[in-house]
């Protein structure tokens, strides 16, 4: 039997902005949402932040520069919704199932992530939804 890909839950929504701050700013005025710290992540261009609307984080990426992932992202898109990110247990194991199924990966192992150990799925394997799985790292 083929081992699948089980989720525990919904880590987190990435989103694209242009300006972090502001973007921080308008969900504390409007969602009520505490301050986050910003995190600059240079190997991913970004700026970054995880904030918590309830029961679901949001990440809020800046692009560094408009020739970043990020950055090309909002040229082409706009501003909005950028990946989907499940959390796991043993990302290793769980890329391993996903390599079974044929599915193609952006990262073919795992690395630092702002909210814990990550790897990315490409989004033409599922259905135009960039997809970040994430393991967390113990407190
Ligand atoms: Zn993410």
């Amino acid at each position: 039997m083929t081992e699948v890909c089980t989720v525990n839950h919904i880590d987190h929504v990435g989103v694209a902005v242009k300006d972090i701050d502001v973007a921080i700013a308008f969900f504390k005025k409007v969602f009520g949402v505490s301050d986050a710290e910003v995190v600059l992540m240079e190997d991913q261009g970004v700026r970054a932040t995880l904030i918590e609307v309830s029961q679901t984080r949001l990440e809020l990426l800046e692009p560094t520069s408009p020739d970043s992932g990020v950055g090309k992202f909002i040229e082409r898109r706009g501003e909005g919704l950028h990946h989907l990110a499940f959390n796991v247990t043993d990302i290793e194991g769980k890329l391993q199932a996903l390599k079974t199924f044929d599915v193609d990966l952006i990262d073919q192992s795992p690395r630092e992530g702002l909210s814990g150990t990550i790897a990315f799925v490409h989004p033409r394997s599922v259905f135009g939804i960039l997809t970040e799985l994430v393991e967390s790292v113990p407190d």
